[in-house]
C-alpha cells in the first residue's frame, strides 16, 4: 500500500500503523525545532504525556466517503469530501490577490479559493496533480466553489479512512498532523492504570480509562457519532466524572486546609458595631440581618472566612461590609475594602466614612490617582496602624503598602478583579504567627476575606466553580422603592426618548445617558461618547449634561460626578464606566444605546443606577434593528425581569458556564469536558465518591485521591483556589 503523501491542513494515519517508537528518556539535547514545538504545546497547557493524553478530540471529521462534486452541496449537509485532478492553478490578483485552483471528476469541476496561501502551494497542486479536499461546497453562479477547503494531494486508488478523523484543539503554528503524531506517542509511553477500581467503575459504571481514552482518540467504525458529537458516549462520561471528581477531591481538600490555617479571631467586643447600627438613618433589612450575622460568626472563628455576599444592585451591601469591618476594628485589626474603579472607591470612601469618622475610625484612602505625599501619608498611616479602614483601588496592591494588624479583607464587584488581584491583597500584612492570639499551629496567619458581588453566580455555579467559598445571600431590597418599568425601543424613535429625557428633567429628576458600547477600540468608544454629548447638548439646549468617560483625569471625573450627585447636572452622558456601584437616588431614567451590544449583566448593572430612590423609574434599551437572536432574548429578558438572579439564571441558560464565567473571572477554564449545564447529576455522583475517599482512612483511598489528583490537575490545583 502507498502511502498518500500528506499535506496541510488535516490529514489522516490509517488507524493500524503502529505508533512510532519514542526516543530513550536519554538522549541528546532536543534541537530548537523541538523547543519551539514544546512551547507551542505548551501555550495549549501541554506538558507532560498525560496532559497530551488528555487533549482530547474537539469533534470529528469524517473523511471516509467522497462525493461526487456534482453531489456535493446539493443534499443539504455542506460539508463534503470531493476528489478530483487539477485543471487549472493561478494566481489572480482582482479583487485581491488569491489562489485559483479549479479541480474536476467525471461529474462536474470544483473551484477552490485561497485567499491565504504559500507560493509553494501553486507547485503542490499543478496541473494534474490528484486532490482531495474537504469543505463547504457551495454552487453558485459559477458553479461549484469552496473557500479554504482542507486538502491533501493523494495518488489514485489511495485508501479512505474507515474511522473518523478527530480534529484537536490546536494553537496557532500546531498543525493536527503534529498534534496526532504527540498524542500517539504520549499514548505508548504513560502508565494507563485506571484510577478508579474495578468495584468503583461497576458501581457508578463507568467505561475503565484507557478504553475510554483510546476510543476517544481512534474511534472504531461502528462508533455511535451522535453520542461521540453530543459527548453523550459513556467513553466521555467516564472523562467528565474524572474531571469532576479531581475537582470535587481538591475543592474538598481546599476545605480541609482552610482550616488548617490561622485568623485572628475577631470577636464582638467593643461598642462600634452597635453605636454603628444606631446611627444609620435606616434599619437593616431582615436579609442584611441574615448576612451580618452569618458573617459575624465566620469572623470570630481562628480560621479565615472566605465568604462572597451576593445581593442585587442596591440590595444594600456596602452598610454589610461596613458592619463587618467595624466588627474587626472593635477587635483591635485593620480592615481594608478594595473596589475596581475610582468613582466607586470614593463613594464607598465619602458614604462609610461619614457613618464611621463620626465614631472615631480612622479612615485611610487610597488609590492610584492620589499626588505623591499623600500617598506617602497613606502607607504611612496603614503600616502604622492608624489608619483603622483603609478604602481605594488596585493601588492597595502595590509592593509599598503594607497593613500593621490587617485583620479583614472586603472586595467590592469581585468579579471585577483576578484570583491574583484578590491574593495579594490577602498577602499585604506585615506576617507574624498571631502573637498571643488563639493560634493552633504554625501556619501563617491570613485575614478573613468577604468578596461582594451584584452580579449573582447561580449557587451550583459557583460551588463548582470556586473551590472554597461560603456564599451569603442578600435576597431583598430595601424598602420603599419602586420597580423600575424597562422598555426595549427602535434607535429610530430617539426623538422620543429625547422628549422623556426632557420631561424627566421638568418633574425634577436626572437621567444616563449610556453610549454604545464599541470593545474593539476605546478610541471609538470615546469619539461616540463626545458625539453623543454634542447631540444630546443641542438637542436639549436648556439642560445641564455631564459626560464621564474612562479617558479623563480623576480630578475631571469626579467633577463631573459630584455635579450629578448634587443635581446640578440634569443628564450625565457616559460609558460602562458608571456600570458599578454610582449611587445617585434621584436619578429615575436610564437611556442605554445599542442595548443590544451588552450582556444581560451589564446591562443589569445599568440598569440598577436608577430605581435607587422613591420615584418610579423607567430603563429604556434603546436598539438597532434587526436583532440577532441572542440579542432579542437579552432585551426581552430586561423587559420581563429586574431580578438579579432570574436574569443571571436566563444569562447562563442563553450562554452556557464557560461563557457566562468569563475571561474576568478567574481567567482559566476549570471544566474542559463537563458541561455544568447538561452533567449536573455527574457532579452529585463525583461529590459523593469524593466525599467518601477522603473520609476513608485506608491507604487505598488515599492512593486513589493522590493519583486521581495528579493525574488531572498535576501542579494545577492552585489554580482553583479562590
Ligand atoms: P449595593 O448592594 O448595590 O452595593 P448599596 O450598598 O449601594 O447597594 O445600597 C444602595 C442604597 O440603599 C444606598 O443608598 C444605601 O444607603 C441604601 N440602603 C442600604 N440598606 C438599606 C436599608 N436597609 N434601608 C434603606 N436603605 C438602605
Ligand atoms: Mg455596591
Amino acid at each position: 500500500m502507498s502511502k498518500p503523501a500528506i499535506l496541510r491542513p488535516v490529514a489522516y494515519k490509517p488507524p493500524d500503523m503502529p505508533a512510532p517508537k519514542r526516543k530513550p528518556a536519554a538522549a541528546a539535547p532536543p534541537a530548537p525545532a523541538a523547543n519551539t514545538r514544546a512551547s507551542k504545546l505548551e501555550k495549549l497547557g501541554l506538558r507532560t504525556d498525560m496532559d497530551l493524553v488528555l487533549h482530547l478530540p474537539l469533534r470529528y471529521e469524517d473523511e471516509t466517503e467522497i462525493v461526487a462534486i456534482r453531489q456535493a452541496g446539493m443534499m443539504g449537509t455542506s460539508v463534503a469530501q470531493v476528489e478530483g485532478v487539477v485543471t487549472a492553478c493561478d494566481i489572480q490578483y482582482r479583487p485581491r490577490r488569491q489562489l485559483i485552483v479549479t479541480i474536476a471528476d467525471d461529474s462536474g469541476q470544483l473551484v477552490m479559493r485561497f485567499l491565504n496561501f504559500y507560493g509553494s502551494q501553486t507547485k503542490q497542486l499543478a496541473v494534474g496533480t490528484r486532490v482531495r479536499a474537504r469543505g463547504e461546497i457551495r454552487h453558485g453562479f459559477f458553479g461549484a466553489e469552496v473557500v479554504h477547503p482542507s486538502y491533501k494531494v493523494v495518488l489514485e486508488g489511495a485508501p479512505l479512512p474507515d474511522v473518523l478523523t478527530p480534529v484537536y484543539p490546536a494553537g496557532e503554528g500546531l498543525s493536527q498532523i503534529f498534534l496526532r503524531k504527540a498524542i500517539a506517542d504520549a499514548m505508548h509511553s504513560i502508565a494507563w492504570h485506571d484510577t478508579l477500581s474495578p468495584a468503583q467503575l461497576a458501581a457508578q459504571q463507568l467505561m475503565p480509562f484507557e478504553s475510554a481514552v483510546r476510543l476517544l482518540h481512534n474511534p472504531p467504525p461502528d462508533v455511535d457519532e451522535h453520542a461521540l458529537e453530543d459527548r453523550s458516549h459513556p467513553a466521555w462520561v467516564r472523562m467528565k466524572f474524572d474531571e469532576l471528581l479531581a475537582q470535587q477531591l481538591s475543592l474538598k481538600r481546599a476545605q480541609v486546609a482552610r482550616r488548617a490555617k490561622n485568623a485572628r479571631a475577631l470577636p464582638v467586643v467593643g461598642q462600634l458595631s452597635a453605636a454603628f447600627l444606631a446611627t444609620l438613618p435606616f434599619t437593616l433589612t431582615k436579609a442584611q440581618q441574615r448576612v451580618v450575622a452569618e458573617i459575624s460568626a465566620d469572623l470570630q472563628a481562628s480560621f479565615p472566612m472566605q465568604r462572597l455576599l451576593q445581593g442585587d444592585v442596591g440590595s444594600g451591601k456596602t452598610v454589610v461590609a461596613a458592619l463587618a469591618a467595624a466588627q474587626a476594628i472593635d477587635s483591635g485589626y485593620q480592615a481594608v475594602l478594595m473596589a475596581p474603579t475610582e468613582i466607586l472607591a470614593d463613594q464607598h470612601f465619602r458614604k462609610i466614612a461619614a457613618w464611621m469618622e463620626p465614631l472615631g475610625v480612622r479612615v485611610a484612602w487610597l488609590t492610584g490617582s492620589l499626588k505623591k505625599k499623600e500617598k506617602l501619608a497613606a502607607q504611612a498611616m496603614i503600616e502604622s496602624g492608624e489608619a483603622q479602614l483603609v478604602i481605594g483601588t488596585h493601588a492597595l496592591i502595590q509592593d509599598s503598602v503594607q497593613f500593621a494588624k490587617l485583620g479583614l479583607v472586603i472586595v467590592d464587584e469581585q468579579h471585577r478583579f483576578g484570583v491574583g488581584q484578590r491574593l495579594a491583597l490577602r498577602n499585604k500584612t506585615v506576617s507574624e504567627n498571631g502573637g498571643g492570639d488563639a493560634v493552633q499551629n504554625t501556619a501563617p496567619v491570613v485575614p478573613h476575606q468577604l468578596m461582594m458581588s451584584a452580579t449573582p453566580i447561580p449557587r451550583t455555579l459557583a460551588m463548582t466553580y470556586y473551590a472554597d467559598l461560603e456564599i451569603s445571600v442578600i435576597d431583598e431590597l430595601p424598602p420603599g422603592r419602586t420597580p423600575i418599568v424597562t422598555r426595549a425601543v427602535d434607535q429610530a424613535r430617539r426623538d422620543e426618548v429625547i422628549a422623556r429625557v426632557h420631561a424627566a428633567v421638568q418633574d425634577g429628576r436626572q437621567a444616563y445617558w449610556v453610549c454604545p458600547l464599541i470593545e474593539e477600540s476605546e478610541a471609538l468608544q470615546l469619539q461616540t461618547a463626545t458625539e453623543t454629548y454634542a447631540m444630546l447638548a443641542e438637542a436639549l439646549p436648556d439642560l445641564r449634561i455631564g459626560l464621564v468617560h474612562g479617558r479623563l483625569k480623576q480630578a475631571e471625573k469626579q467633577e463631573v460626578m459630584d455635579a450629578f450627585s448634587a443635581g446640578a447636572c440634569h443628564v450625565l452622558v457616559a460609558t460602562t464606566v458608571i456600570e458599578v456601584g454610582v449611587d445617585v437616588p434621584n436619578a429615575s431614567l436610564m437611556v442605554i444605546e445599542h442595548a443590544e451590544r451588552f450582556g444581560l449583566s451589564q446591562l443589569h448593572q445599568l440598569r440598577g443606577r436608577v430605581g435607587r430612590g422613591s420615584a418610579a423609574s423607567v430603563c429604556l434599551l434603546l436598539y438597532q434593528s434587526p436583532l440577532g437572536y441572542v440579542a432579542k432574548q437579552r432585551l426581552m429578558t430586561m423587559r420581563e425581569t429586574t431580578d438579579g438572579f432570574e436574569i443571571a439564571r436566563r444569562d447562563l441558560e442563553i450562554r452556557g458556564p464557560g461563557e457566562f464565567l468569563g475571561a474576568r473571572q478567574s481567567g482559566q477554564a476549570m471544566l474542559r469536558f463537563a458541561d455544568l449545564a447538561t452533567d449536573q447529576w455527574l457532579v452529585d455522583r463525583a461529590r459523593d465518591l469524593a466525599q467518601t475517599l477522603l473520609q476513608d482512612p485506608a491507604p487505598a483511598s488515599q492512593a486513589t485521591v493522590s493519583a486521581h489528583l495528579t493525574r488531572w490537575l498535576g501542579g494545577r490545583e492552585d489554580f482553583l483556589k479562590v
